[in-house]
């Protein structure tokens, strides 16, 4: 069965896009990229080297100046993927909520997102790819062969960020988390540099009242549809 060779898989935090995207990945055996960890990453960079996220320019030259790479390794604890920055492996420490609360303000300058184009593109060039991420479908892949939008209730991704970080262990404050989605939505929808909003020929996808499985199967049986549509036509 020939599927379509690169998958757009756009949506705001918490729709489960990336949950999703990895576990179709591997059942159809194609490389996922989360592109968010690009973005992290560098958001990480920047606190650890305490420079000045007020300065748009010192975050643009770190993000120049960085290596990044995401190798699809899984390792021994479950992860999704391996991100290296400048061969350092830092992918446990990008998802902290310190990252998550600085990550909109580095994703919203264009010089690093111009600096985090070409990564992606090189990824997703590495073989049959679905990369999950905001602008997947409107800027990095404009021509993918197949775009989906991720979509849920405010209330019910939070919820979800909520037990994932129970069930990891963390404590979590359920309203503190719904407030800091919406805000970073908020920011990530209205920002001028590739805003996140679903492309025009994007095949829409609302998980609210789905469970995991059922959002897995979803996504699964739209890339079948598109499959059969292809070749049919
Ligand atoms: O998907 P995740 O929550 O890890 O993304 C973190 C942040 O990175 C988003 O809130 C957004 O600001 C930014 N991002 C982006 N473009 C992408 C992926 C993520 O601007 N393609």
């Amino acid at each position: 069965m020939s599927l379509p060779n690169t998958i757009a898989v756009d949506g705001p935090a918490g729709s489960g896009k990336s949950t999703v995207a990895f576990a179709v990945s591997q059942r159809i055996d194609y490389l996922f990229v989360d592109t968010g960890a690009f973005y992290r990453a560098i958001t990480l960079l920047a606190i650890e080297r305490q420079l000045n996220f007020d300065d748009p320019q010192q975050i643009a030259q770190l993000a120049q100046k960085t290596r990044l790479d995401m190798t699809p390794d899984s390792g021994d604890d479950q992860r999704q993927y391996t991100l290296l920055a400048d061969g350092e492996d830092i992918t446990l420490k990008i998802h902290s909520p310190l990252v998550d609360s600085k990550v909109s303000v580095v994703a919203a300058n264009p010089a690093v997102r111009d600096a985090l184009m070409d990564v992606q593109r090189m990824v997703a060039q590495r073989g049959k790819a679905i990369l999950a991420g905001r602008d997947i479908g409107t800027v990095v892949l404009p021509d993918a062969d197949l775009k989906v939008y991720i979509d849920a209730s405010l209330d019910i991704r939070a919820e979800r960020r909520y037990q994932q970080r129970i069930d990891n262990g963390e404590t979590a404050n359920l309203d503190a988390i719904r407030e800091a989605m919406r805000a970073r939505d908020e920011y990530d929808s209205s920002r001028k540099a590739a805003p996140l909003q679903q492309a025009s020929d994007a095949v829409y996808l609302d998980t609210t009242t789905l469970t995991l499985e059922e959002s897995i199967e979803a996504l699964y049986q739209i890339i079948k549809q598109h499959h059969s549509i292809q070749t049919e036509g």
